[in-house]
């Protein structure tokens, strides 16, 4: 097995297929957002790979799948216990690969990660069939698992956000093939070798290291496959649609937004504005970020002094060093595509408010606030995902909810108001799956999480990851069905 210390962790760097390591003889590099230094050299799957781990899935289904509901939760669980375990380890080394602040990513990230495990576990002991009397019938609906499911996970979170998709798919019953972002795919090799301490048979977690158009392409193209869960971009979410669709394989997606964040005149300024500030945490690499903000005129001018005031408290730095609030980007090619915006924003005749620029030196970019010409402009219609927001205002609600819902995301908005019949209206008229009052993040697990528009396709969180990841059945008995 070829491994290769980061930040004084020693990583797995092959791929994990039916419970051992397998190399490839390609590799791919991973670079270090920090000092573009080589952190290592990962394995490279390709077609033989993706086939050699969906025949490990579909090997280990059968063993995975029919453990009792009580046994696979106390494994999932044990999961949860040895990830808070290595916090420290999982936490150093995902800073190191994709540039997260460290204590953010220790104290919320990895924490998240176990409670991902725990929250579907639970959810699974908890579960009752819906059964029902009707037309003589005794109804049962039972959740089948599917079968191999494969998880193909996004760069910008990847422990927490992978684990919040591998969680659902292997508490229902599924073996699962996990392909990680080639950005950042380092601490999915810690993940897999908690498993094989935390007792998962061999196969029912898999991870294939590589080019999301080599392995991650072969993968969902198998037919043995019964599950795609992808969050990503929405053009590999079409490229993956499509072979979900030959195979009839259900599909969700998870593809961004262009998050409202609306400021009406009633709204504590103060905590809007720090809020939006906020909006720039971890480079704006997130993609539930409220990067549209909208600002009743009134109060637009107030809003912004309180904003800048914000902003340029903010820290660019060593995301190890826990005074950092701004991290570089994940890499330059991304830096190259943030800045992109900004330059043709700024040729297009839109106004530049403060940043616009990267930084010498590093792979930080500027905080930065745009006043786009119209509402037409790419820099409001399409998902940066980086630390540029746009600022617009409004005259009235109605001007308000027409901004919102004008992009063709609906991910998420964020209102900020003091009046709970206001936050109700315009709560009600947003297009978005998921809508905060005066509040930003915090979410109960169970409720259902995904987009309207192209941010996505389903609903994951409780019991809506947890059907998706089942075949549902109905069980239908008569009444005097005899012996
Ligand atoms: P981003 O813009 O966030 O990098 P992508 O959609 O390119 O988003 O990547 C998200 C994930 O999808 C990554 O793990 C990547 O390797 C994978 N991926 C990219 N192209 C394909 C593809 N054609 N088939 C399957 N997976 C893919």
């Amino acid at each position: 097995m070829t491994r290769q210390v980061v930040e004084g962790v020693s990583v797995p760097t092959d791929h994990f297929i039916g419970g051992r390591w397998v190399s490839s003889p390609r590799r791919f590099e991973t670079r270090s957002p920090i000092g573009w230094e080589l952190l290592a050299e990962v394995a490279r799957g390709d077609a033989d790979t993706a086939a050699a781990a969906v025949g490990a899935a579909v090997e280990s289904f059968a063993a995975w799948s029919a453990m009792s509901i009580g046994d696979r939760a106390g494994v999932l669980h044990r999961l949860a216990d040895l990830i808070e375990a290595h916090t420290d380890e999982i936490a150093r080394v995902e800073t190191r690969d994709m540039g997260f602040l460290f204590e953010s990513m220790k104290q919320r990230l990895v924490a998240r990660g176990a409670l991902n495990f725990r929250t579907y576990a639970d959810l699974m002991v908890g579960h009752r069939n819906r059964t029902w009397d009707a037309k003589n019938m005794w109804n049962q609906v039972q959740r089948q698992p599917a079968g191999p499911a494969v998880v193909i996970t996004p760069w910008n979170a990847p422990f927490m956000l992978s684990t919040w998709k591998l969680a659902p798919a292997l508490a229902a019953g599924n073996s699962v093939i996990h392909k990680p972002a080639e950005w950042s795919p380092l601490t999915a090799g810690l993940l897999a070798e908690l498993t094989v301490e935390a007792g998962f048979p061999p196969g029912a977690y898999n991870v294939v290291q590589g080019v999301g158009s080599e392995v991650g392409a072969a993968l969902v193209a198998d037919p043995r496959v019964r599950r795609i869960s992808f969050t990503g971009s929405p053009d590999t979410a079409r490229t993956i649609g499509q072979a979900a669709a030959t195979n009839i394989v259900p599909f969700t997606a998870e593809l961004g937004g262009k998050g409202a964040f609306l400021v009406f005149a009633d709204a504590d300024l103060d905590a809007a504005a720090h809020r939006a500030a906020w909006q720039y945490d971890d480079s704006g690499q997130v993609c539930l970020a409220g990067t549209r903000l909208l600002v009743a005129a009134e109060v637009r001018d107030e809003f912004l002094t309180r904003f800048h005031q914000h902003a340029d408290a903010l820290v660019l730095g060593d995301p190890r060093d826990p005074t950092t609030d701004i991290a570089p980007l994940v890499h330059p090619d991304h830096r190259d595509r943030v800045h992109g915006f900004v330059e043709r924003a700024r040729a297009a005749g839109d106004v530049i408010v403060r940043g616009g620029r990267p930084v010498t030196g590093s792979l930080h970019y500027e905080p930065t606030l745009i006043e786009p010409a119209s509402n037409l402009s790419e820099v409001v219609q399409r998902e940066i995902f980086g630390p540029v927001l746009t600022l617009q205002s409004f005259a009235d609600e109605a001007e308000a909810i027409a901004l919102a819902n004008s992009t063709p995301y609906g991910l998420s908005a964020q209102i900020w108001t003091s009046s709970r019949l206001r936050a109700e209206r315009v709560g009600a008229a947003v297009r978005a799956g998921l809508v905060w009052v005066n509040t930003f993040l915090v979410r109960d697990l169970t409720a259902p999480f995904g987009g309207c528009g192209i941010s996505g396709i389903g609903r994951e969180g409780g019991d809506y990851a947890l059907d998706f990841h089942s075949d549902l059945k109905t069980l239908m008995i008569l009444d005097d069905s005899t012996e």
